[in-house]
Formats: C-alpha cells, sequence, structure tokens
C-alpha cells in the first residue's frame, strides 16, 4: 500500500476533489473577466472579482517545463525514474503535474498533453497527464 501523503480537501478546493472524485476536470472561471483560475482561490488574479464559478475543462494542455526525477526518498522512490511538468490548460492555467510515460526524457516542451486521473493510496484521484 501506498503511504504517499494525500490531499486534504477545505472550502476552497472541496469541489475540485468532488469532481475529481468523478474523473472530471475543474477549474474555476471569473464570471467577471472571463478569466480560468487554477490554483483554487476566493478572488480572480486578474480582475479581483470575487464571483468565481467552477467549470469543467477539456483535459488538454501543453508541456511548459518538465524535468526527470531520478532520485526521490521513500514513498516516491518506487515511481523512478518519473516526469514532472508545468502544463498549460487548453483554458489558459497553468498546474503542476506528473506526467505518465514509460519514456520521461523524450517528452518536451510544447508536447500535447491529456489529463487522466489516478488514485494514489487513500486520497482522491489526482489529475495526472499523459502523451497524446
Ligand atoms: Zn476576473
Amino acid at each position: 500500500m501506498s503511504n504517499k501523503p494525500v490531499p486534504v480537501p477545505d472550502s476552497e478546493t472541496t469541489p475540485f476533489w468532488e469532481a475529481a472524485a468523478q474523473g472530471v476536470l475543474k477549474v474555476q472561471r471569473c464570471t467577471g473577466c472571463g478569466e480560468h483560475v487554477f490554483y483554487p482561490r476566493v478572488v480572480c488574479p486578474s480582475c479581483l472579482s470575487d464571483d468565481l464559478q467552477w467549470v469543467s475543462v477539456s483535459g488538454r494542455a501543453t508541456v511548459h517545463a518538465v524535468t526527470v526525477v531520478h532520485r526521490a526518498a521513500a514513498p516516491f522512490k518506487e515511481d523512478l525514474p518519473y516526469a514532472v511538468a508545468l502544463v498549460d490548460l487548453a483554458e489558459g492555467p497553468r498546474m503542476m503535474t506528473q506526467i505518465l510515460t514509460d519514456a520521461p526524457e523524450k517528452l518536451a516542451i510544447g508536447d500535447a498533453v491529456e489529463v487522466e486521473f489516478r488514485r494514489q493510496g487513500e486520497g482522491p484521484p489526482l489529475p495526472f497527464f499523459r502523451p497524446v
């Protein structure tokens, strides 16, 4: 059994984790300016409106930056080597994630990726990405 740390939903992040449990990627969208917002927060970083709604997004993204992890302590050692990336969602927000691939060294900036939810241990499913 994995003993990896798991997310602890709070009042700002509960809608994100409830959607994740259904295999749906949601981010906030500002009704004031229309910007999509991630990470979850109470005020839009673009226009300071506090009218943020949760919306489903496509799950499509492109790699903004990527690195391959070759050394890690338990409990992540079992996953080596693995790719950690910043990906830009098609709707705009940038997320940190892990890219699921058997060839992490072949990943490159600009690669198209798609969300894939995967459970790790006792926590809710987490949004990983996979090359498309
Ligand atoms: Zn806004």
